[in-house]
């Protein structure tokens, strides 16, 4: 009987709910959204290259420019700051805590799981995965959009799967982005545009030929001073010549932006996006400045060429949706800053600018710990400056012992700043103050999930890379919860807007509800952003 009767509610509670007419969009709205992340552009950066930009920043820094934008979080990686873009929503909702988590329930040897990964199907593992959006806990614009205009579409093209993935979100009519060798999609209903083949076809012959150095102008020839990093690895002066059939060497290139941008314009004139009144968005990832930076850091002669290029190439995009005849609104953010390197930081002044002590990573922690108390196994699971989950497998006792020796351990370590557990951070109401005026506490709050985040959480001090031997083309990185890290510009512009400078300090999870205000998009209740009020063309809701 009680089999049946939940049977019968369960039937209730799959059937759909009852069809609402869908409310109308703003009439005056534009047709299409165009949203792009740059991926690692750190504030910092815009703010240096600014007064050189003359193509496509050029144009966005001439709308509504925050120069002060955050993603206030402290997991400053790649995954969840997409996921916050266009959910309005922090990684504590967004469920996306990092690019990987450790995941110890999983019945599979490889217990760490990819943000953007179904690791239900078979033969998944975090480095040959599946591409789902399943782990992103709520909907994007362009899901919210479907919902409420079903003409409307929702296209995404990134450089890299998760940022396709956490921006396009769950209901998707294209998505594409480069597997490595080509341009892929995990939408397997979606029949493949000529632009795809085109372009693949055009990136194939592209690599396979030998590259000579790019010509570097004045600006970027005073940036190239070679600095070692090892005695094996020179960085600053590089030009991006590359040998044939150097897939790597093109994904670290200002071509890996060109091509994306090449075929968001082919996608919008082949699929029509913004030809009719139901407003569509795109979304496009553009990854090769966080592959220049970590190959190279951010402030030598490579990221130089890297960001003139792609102001040209965004200028280039932008004149071909104008001949279109497209009334179109940007947004431009990041999905994080960056550190440069300590070599060079240091000859900038900045002498507390160091490398990780090996002796910090996780393993070898985990090693001592096991010593003292006489365990076996890794004891401690995750990477140095992140989250951190001890192994489940010992008894609920030696957790307990294993986390007083690892907190202990890690705080005595003077590279250390702060270790915080589960506990501490989760007792925290979620910030909602400016995210300049946030704690390190408060940080970790807005990127903790009860269900995936780790036991601990360690902290580095600032200007300290948790890169501690530079390798693998590896030199530089982001992750931490330093506004290097998480400070980021955030450009909106529609054509006709008036210049407008904002030095206000406000949050990736903002964009959302401004652009909602914008084409009278209806929102879920609870969202951490807010309408940005003063935008031109925007009336934010009375609160
Ligand atoms: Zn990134």
């Amino acid at each position: 009987m009680l089999g049946l009767v939940a049977f019968i509610l369960g039937l209730f509670a799959a059937a759909p709910a009852p069809a609402k007419p869908p409310a109308p969009l703003n009439p005056a709205s534009p047709k299409l959204v165009v949203v792009i992340s740059v991926d690692q552009l750190s504030a910092d950066l815009f703010d240096e290259y600014r007064p050189h930009f003359t193509g496509g920043f050029a144009r966005l820094a001439s709308g509504a420019a925050f120069r002060n934008g955050y993603l206030a979080h402290a997991a400053t990686e790649t995954c969840p700051g997409h996921s916050t873009i266009l959910t309005g929503s922090h990684p504590t909702h967004t469920g996306i805590i990092g690019n990987t988590w450790v995941d110890q329930s999983q019945t599979r040897s490889d217990k760490t799981v990819y943000c953007a990964e179904d690791e239900r199907v078979l033969g998944s593992s975090t480095t040959s995965y599946t591409v789902s959006p399943m782990h992103l806990r709520v909907p994007t614009l362009g899901d919210l959009l479907k919902r409420q205009s079903p003409q409307s579409m929702n296209v995404a093209v990134a450089g890299k799967d998760r940022a396709a993935v956490m921006m396009g979100g769950h209901n998707v009519d294209q998505r594409w982005y480069w597997d490595g060798k080509s341009f892929a999609t995990d939408v397997k209903s979606a029949r493949i545009p000529a632009t795809i083949s085109r372009a693949n076809a055009a990136i194939s012959a592209s690599i396979a030929t030998a590259r000579e150095p790019l010509q570097a102008p004045a600006l970027c020839q005073a940036k190239a001073t070679p600095i070692a990093v090892s005695p094996e690895m020179l960085v600053g002066s590089g030009r991006f010549a590359r040998a044939a059939g150097d897939l790597r060497g093109f994904r670290a290139s200002p071509e890996f932006d060109g091509a994306v941008l090449a075929i968001a314009a082919g996608l919008i004139q082949e699929l029509k996006l913004g030809a009719d009144q139901a407003p569509d968005v795109i979304s496009i990832g553009l990854s090769a400045t966080d592959y220049v930076g970590h190959s190279f850091g951010a402030g030598g002669g490579e990221m130089c060429l890297q960001l003139l290029s792609l102001d040209r190439d965004l200028g280039s995009f932008f004149r071909v949706l104008d001949s279109e005849g497209l009334d179109y609104a940007v947004v431009l953010t990041a999905d994080h800053g960056a550190m440069d390197i300590p070599e060079r930081l240091r000859a900038k002044g900045i002498l507390q600018s160091v490398r990780a002590d090996s002796a910090l990573g996780t393993a070898n922690i985990g090693k001592l710990i096991a010593a003292k108390l006489k365990l076996s196994g890794p004891v401690l699971l995750g990477d140095l400056a992140n989250d951190l989950w001890i192994d489940r497998s010992l008894s609920a006792k030696d957790r307990v012992r294993v986390e007083r020796e690892a907190v202990a351990l890690f705080k005595a370590h003077p590279q250390v700043e702060a270790v915080f557990t589960s506990r501490q951070i989760a007792r925290l109401a979620i910030p909602t103050t400016s995210p300049d005026k946030w704690t390190i506490l408060d940080r970790l709050r807005a990127s903790f999930d009860q269900q995936r985040s780790g036991d601990l959480y360690v902290v580095l001090k600032k200007y300290v890379s948790p890169i501690a031997t530079p390798g693998g083309g590896y030199v530089a990185t982001h992750g931490s919860v330093w506004d290097y890290d998480r400070r980021v510009p955030i450009l909106l512009w529609r054509k006709g807007m008036r210049p407008a400078n904002r030095q206000e300090h406000i949050s990736t999870v903002d964009i959302l509800p401004t652009i909602a205000a914008e084409i009278g998009l209806a929102l879920p209740p609870k969202l951490d952003g807010r309408c940005l009020n003063g935008v031109e063309g925007v009336a934010c809701p009375v609160r």
